[in-house]
C-alpha cells in the first residue's frame, strides 16, 4: 500500500508517493463544491487533498446563464478550470483517483483509493456528486451541447421560454415537473418513459395546468434542432426542447458505510454545519439532500471548510526563530 501526504507546493498530480503525515482534510470530488472547499482551506493554511474521479456534472453545461458573476454566461468546463486554478493557486493539491473506501481510525478517518493509495485525515468533506440517469438516446452529448436535450429545468427553463417543450419521465414524475415548466412556456407535454397512468392528484394538476400526458416513448432522437419522440402508438412528435427525469445514483457509498443518514434519494443529511451524522464527515453540493445547483454547491463548501478549520486544533502564524508551545500550553479547539 501506498501512502499520500500533501506536497508543500500547489500541484495537480496523479497518486504517488510515500509521506504518512495526516492531512487537516481530506476533500472528495472536485466538482465546483470540492474546488471551492479546496480553495477556502488552501487560504486557512489547512494541509488539504482533493482526490478526483474527473466525473463533475458541471462537465456537461454547455453555458450556464444563473451562476452567479458570469453576465453573459459561462460553460461548465471554462468554470471548473477557474475553480481549480483558483485553488492550486492558494496552494490546494488536486490528485487524479478515486476513493474505493472511507474508514475510521480513531478520530481521523483512512482513504483508500482504487490504485491502493491511502490517505489520512482528520476530517473529510464529500463532494462526490450525483450521476445522471440518461436516456438511451443516439448522439445524447451533441444534444446536450445543442441545448435540445436539458437536464435541469432550474439552471435554464428560462433559456427554453416559448419552446416546445416535452419532459421525459415516469407518469407521475413527467407531470411534476412539466407544470413546473409551464412558467416558462405554454405548450408543454408530459411523454411516459414507462407504462403506468398517473395518480388522481397528478391528474388534477395535469389538467389544470393544461399538460398533456402522452402514451410510453418507444425512441427518442434529435436532428440537431429538436427531439423527436416515436410513441407506442406510432406516433410522431418534434419538440424544441426535451427534459428527461429519469432519477440518479448519488454516490454516497463512502458515507453510508460509515452509517451516514440518507434520504429517499441516497442524498445525505447534514446539519448547519454541512456535517453528516458521522462526526467529522462532511458533504457539500449535490450529494446532500439539497438544491442541485452550482451557487449552491460552492455556498455548502464555505460553510463545511470553514466548520472544518475551527474545529482543528488552532495553526497560529508564530515567529520562526520563536520555540513553539508545548502542549499542555495550547488552548482546546473552539466550535465551528
Ligand atoms: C446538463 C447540465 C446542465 C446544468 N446546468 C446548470 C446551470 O446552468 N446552473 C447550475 O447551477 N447548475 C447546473 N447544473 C448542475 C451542476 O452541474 C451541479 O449542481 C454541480 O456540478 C454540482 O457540483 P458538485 O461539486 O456537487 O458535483 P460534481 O460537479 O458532479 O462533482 C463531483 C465530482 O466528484 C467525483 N467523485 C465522485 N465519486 C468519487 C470518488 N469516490 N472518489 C473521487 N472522486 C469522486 C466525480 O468524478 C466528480 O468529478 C447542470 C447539470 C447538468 C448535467
Amino acid at each position: 500500500m501506498k501512502t499520500h501526504a500533501p506536497a508543500a507546493s500547489s500541484s495537480s498530480s496523479s497518486p504517488s508517493a510515500t509521506r504518512t503525515a495526516e492531512l487537516d482534510c481530506l476533500v472528495v470530488g472536485a466538482g465546483p463544491a470540492g474546488l471551492t472547499a479546496a480553495t477556502y482551506l488552501a487560504r486557512f493554511h489547512r494541509r488539504a487533498v482533493v482526490v478526483d474521479a474527473g466525473r463533475s456534472r458541471a462537465r456537461w453545461i454547455p453555458t450556464s446563464h444563473n451562476c452567479p458573476g458570469f453576465p453573459f454566461g459561462v460553460a461548465g468546463p471554462a468554470l471548473l478550470e477557474k475553480l481549480r486554478a483558483q485553488a492550486v493557486g492558494y496552494g490546494a493539491e488536486i490528485v487524479s483517483g478515486r476513493i474505493a473506501r472511507l474508514e475510521r481510525d480513531g478520530d481521523a478517518f483512512i482513504a483508500c483509493a482504487d490504485d491502493g493509495t491511502r490517505w489520512t485525515a482528520r476530517y473529510v468533506i464529500l463532494a462526490t456528486g450525483i450521476v445522471d440517469q440518461m436516456p438511451s438516446m443516439p448522439g445524447l452529448e451533441d444534444a446536450i451541447a445543442r441545448n435540445v436535450v436539458r437536464m435541469c429545468a432550474v439552471c435554464d427553463a428560462y433559456e427554453a421560454s416559448d419552446d416546445r417543450i416535452a419532459v421525459y419521465a415516469p407518469a407521475d414524475v413527467a407531470i411534476r415537473h412539466a407544470v413546473f415548466l409551464r412558467t416558462f412556456s405554454r405548450n408543454v407535454v408530459a411523454v411516459r418513459s414507462e407504462a403506468g397512468e398517473p395518480s388522481d392528484a397528478c391528474a388534477r394538476l395535469a389538467q389544470e395546468a393544461r399538460v398533456s400526458v402522452l402514451p410510453v416513448a418507444r425512441s427518442l432522437e434529435h436532428d440537431g434542432r429538436c427531439c423527436v419522440f416515436r410513441l407506442e402508438d406510432d406516433s410522431v412528435h418534434r419538440f424544441d426542447t426535451v427534459y428527461p427525469v429519469l432519477g440518479c445514483n448519488a454516490q454516497s457509498e463512502l458515507a453510508t458505510a460509515l452509517g451516514a443518514q440518507v434520504d429517499e434519494n441516497g442524498e445525505l443529511h447534514v446539519d448547519g454545519h454541512q456535517q453528516t451524522s458521522v462526526d467529522g464527515l462532511f458533504a457539500i453540493g449535490d450529494i446532500v439532500s439539497a438544491l442541485n445547483q452550482i451557487s449552491v454547491a460552492v455556498g455548502h463548501a464555505a460553510i463545511a471548510a470553514t466548520s472544518v478549520h475551527n474545529r482543528l486544533p488552532p495553526n497560529f502564524r508564530e515567529d520562526p526563530e520563536a520555540q513553539p508551545p508545548s502542549a499542555a500550553e495550547l488552548p482546546s479547539p473552539g466550535g465551528a
